[in-house]
């Protein structure tokens, strides 16, 4: 095998063989399958340090001590695509030449692919191609005790950031909608700028040539499903990872974001009911808004009294997300979003909301 990058701590290393990528580390051996050689075309070895930051920082905390970054940026943006309806409603509104690609959990898992693929074929017909790269990374958490999962969230497009030189990359998109960003844990606004996850990733990123680019983190997950709709793709998506096409009715993720695409639940299902009774209440925003609605206070009879909060601006765009993102990719973004979904006013109930304030 032949190495790319080593600690010199001799904590983690990088190895190639013809297009498998391998990081060994105190935490397990992992793989990636890539769509090129990285032995005989190579990585940037800031995009190697950045992806050991994304897999390992929260076990070691002096990764990228001494490192100086000095990786141009790329021309053109990539999008962590899950196969879901966030992501693909962030595809709608970035460039047509966007690079979308996949991370395929490679090892054996519960998670379904066959949502994604449906789609992926579905694209490849209308000549939009979806990278898929595999790999088993996710499994570095079970040296800690942890569940599989992405270490961190930029973990979660460690396969753009392996890839950036290979296909060009200046930014790297995320699906993250207004509950991620602007609300902490879905109900309680915040300054996301002024964010942990902002202050921690933006500097990083940009300081190797990858800027990051939230398409939709000025818009909730009910506007994600209209913009899904409105690019014809209503019916192809899913975003269920327990099941084909078109779900299966009985999971969180068909009750709150599929039943907006006329798709039946079981709002009786074990996981439904069981999210619908913690407090705060999973989701919280938009599964409020959902209820009103539907007028289905009965499934929260405790929560009656936010009836009168205002959330009319949950179909609505939050206008300061623009300023998030880069210049170059901007005025596109805009453009595309203000076609679809109506500037959130000023005054929106929503902005500064606390919907539980006595959780910590
Ligand atoms: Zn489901």
């Amino acid at each position: 095998m032949f190495v790319l990058l080593a600690d010199d701590r001799q904590r983690w290393s990088w190895q190639a063989k013809g297009k498998r990528l391998t990081f060994t580390c105190k935490e397990g051996t992992v793989h990636w399958r890539l769509p090129f050689r990285p032995a005989a075309a190579g990585i940037h070895p800031d995009l190697l340090m950045v992806a050991t930051q994304a897999l390992l920082s929260p076990w070691h905390k002096d990764l990228l001590e001494g490192w100086t970054p000095s990786r141009p940026r790329g021309e053109k943006v990539g999008l962590a695509f899950s196969g879901g309806i966030d992501s693909t409603a962030a595809m709608s509104l970035l460039p047509e030449d966007t690079v979308l690609v996949y991370h395929r959990r490679s090892f054996k898992s519960n998670l379904q692919h066959r949502g994604a693929d449906r789609l992926f074929r579905h694209l490849k017909k209308a000549g939009r191609r979806v990278h898929s790269v595999p790999s088993n990374h996710e499994i570095l958490r079970q040296h800690h005790r942890l569940p599989n999962g992405f270490s961190t969230d930029v973990a979660s497009a460690v396969h753009l950031i392996l890839t950036a030189d290979h296909f060009d990359l200046g930014g790297i998109a995320f699906g993250m909608p207004i509950d991620n960003t602007y609300l902490w844990h879905g109900h309680r606004w915040r300054e996301f700028s002024e964010s942990g996850w902002w202050r921690r990733w933006v500097p990083l990123l940009s300081s190797v040539g990858l800027d990051i680019v939230l398409p939709i983190g000025g818009i909730s997950q009910a506007s994600t499903v209209q913009l899904v709709q409105e690019a014809g793709l209503g019916d192809v998506v899913s975003s269920c990872l327990r099941a084909s096409f078109p779900g299966c009715g009985r999971c969180w993720k068909c009750f709150h974001k599929h039943t907006l695409l006329g798709r039946p639940a079981d709002l009786n299902a074990r996981e439904i009911q069981t999210f619908l009774a913690k407090r705060p209440l999973k989701t919280a925003t938009h599964v409020l808004w959902w209820i009103g609605q539907h007028d289905r206070w009965d499934l929260v009879p405790d929560l009656a009294h936010m009836k009168n909060h205002d959330l009319s601006a949950w179909t609505m765009h939050y206008a300061p997300a623009f300023d998030l993102l880069p210049d170059w990719i901007r005025d596109h973004v805009k453009q595309a979003m203000e076609r679809s979904i109506p500037r959130m006013p000023d005054d929106a109930a929503l902005i500064g909301q606390d919907l539980f304030p006595d959780a910590p």
